[in-house]
């Protein structure tokens, strides 16, 4: 599991990133709003510890931002004790849970477990659809009237990110984060061999979805009808 901690106060965001590196957690911190944003629109991370009061961009702004974007990584607030009006906020913003600070790292690793649960059983039912065709991240089958292919897992990966922004462009380190991570030096053209192979596959099933370049920006997916 990877998680992205957010949070301003960087001796309490270490000592937090070494518990739960210990209980075989994956932790990268951000220490303001604006870099935990870009972290986040990655959309590689499992889960998400966003603090709300944040120099640059406050928490309930990124969050509102990521799932504007279609990221849907659950989301656990940090909160000032008795900031009531900041949990309600962050809840009806798209947070998944909240916490008090100061808290525990016990009660932080149960609810991360209890995040990882119901994420798995999301899983069950996570196809995504844009358009005429439904991708199975799980399966890696992709499908578009009653004919289907199965994708790589890279190109799978790719189609969910873009399926995720509906429609909006999603830049080439966007892609290179997502399919390979940060510690890469993965070139751009790997990301256009694998645009060019997941096309191919969007024709042969006569999909009228295509996956639109926009030079110097990214991609983006549209549909043929221009709807
Ligand atoms: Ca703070």
């Amino acid at each position: 599991m990877r998680i992205l901690m957010i949070e301003d106060e960087k001796y309490m965001a270490e000592a937090v990133a070494q518990v739960l590196k210990k209980n075989n957690y994956t932790v990268d911190l951000a220490y303001n709003g604006e870099d935990g944003l870009d972290c986040g629109l990655s959309d590689i991370y499992d889960i998400i510890i966003l603090d709300i009061m944040l120099p640059k961009m406050d928490g309930i702004s990124i969050l509102k931002e990521l799932r504007k974007n279609g990221i849907e990584t659950p989301v656990i607030l940090l909160t000032a004790r008795g900031e009531i009006e900041d949990r309600v906020r962050g809840l009806d913003s798209g947070a998944d849970d909240y916490m008090s600070k100061p808290f525990h790292t016990d009660e932080l690793l149960a609810r991360l477990r209890a995040l990882g649960r119901r994420k798995s059983e999301l899983i069950n039912d996570g196809i995504l659809k844009y358009g005429d065709i439904e991708l199975n991240p799980y399966t890696l089958q992709l499908q578009c009237g009653d004919k289907e292919t199965v994708l790589t897992l890279k190109e799978s990966q790719l189609l969910e990110l873009l399926i995720k922004r509906k429609g909006m462009i999603v830049s080439k380190e966007n892609i290179i984060e997502k399919l390979w991570g940060y510690d890469t030096d993965a070139e751009d053209n790997r990301v256009e061999i694998h645009v060019s192979l997941l096309r191919k596959k969007l024709a042969q099933l006569d999909s009228g979805i295509y996956i639109h370049t926009i030079r110097g920006a990214g991609y983006a997916l549209k549909t043929k009808d221009g709807k």
